[in-house]
């Protein structure tokens, strides 16, 4: 998707703070955020939103959840963290491109 907001910054044609990325799949963070740490999981492939995913995504989402305690670790959320996915217009979905959220305050 060529005037994708995320695809843009999959391609490297917009900056952003990037924390995480391999093959299939790329954190950053939320240019607003809404909590101290506050950081988008996205897989790389265009993926409108969890209305848009099936079960051949199984294995991809699987991984997202899987990553998001190892990212939250890094931040300082080992003592927890919240996660969300907005899911079309009707659940408050502003950016379509799949993304999960994860956010929380580090605890000292
Ligand atoms: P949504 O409401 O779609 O779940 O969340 C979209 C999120 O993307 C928002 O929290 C917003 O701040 C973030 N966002 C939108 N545009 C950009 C951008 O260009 N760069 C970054 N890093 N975050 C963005
Ligand atoms: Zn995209």
């Amino acid at each position: 998707m060529t005037d994708c907001i995320f695809c843009k910054i999959v391609r490297g044609d917009i900056p952003a703070n990037k924390v995480y990325e391999d093959d299939e799949v790329l954190a950053f963070k939320d240019i607003r955020p809404a909590a101290p740490v506050h950081i988008l999981l996205i897989p790389k492939r265009h993926i409108e939103s969890m209305l848009n995913t099936s079960r051949e995504d199984e294995a991809l989402l699987g991984k997202m959840l899987a990553l998001t305690p190892v990212i939250a670790r890094e931040h300082g959320l080992g003592a927890g963290y919240k996660t969300a996915i907005n899911t079309g217009l009707a659940g408050g979905q502003e950016v379509f491109h799949l993304h999960l959220h994860i956010l929380g305050t580090p605890q000292p």
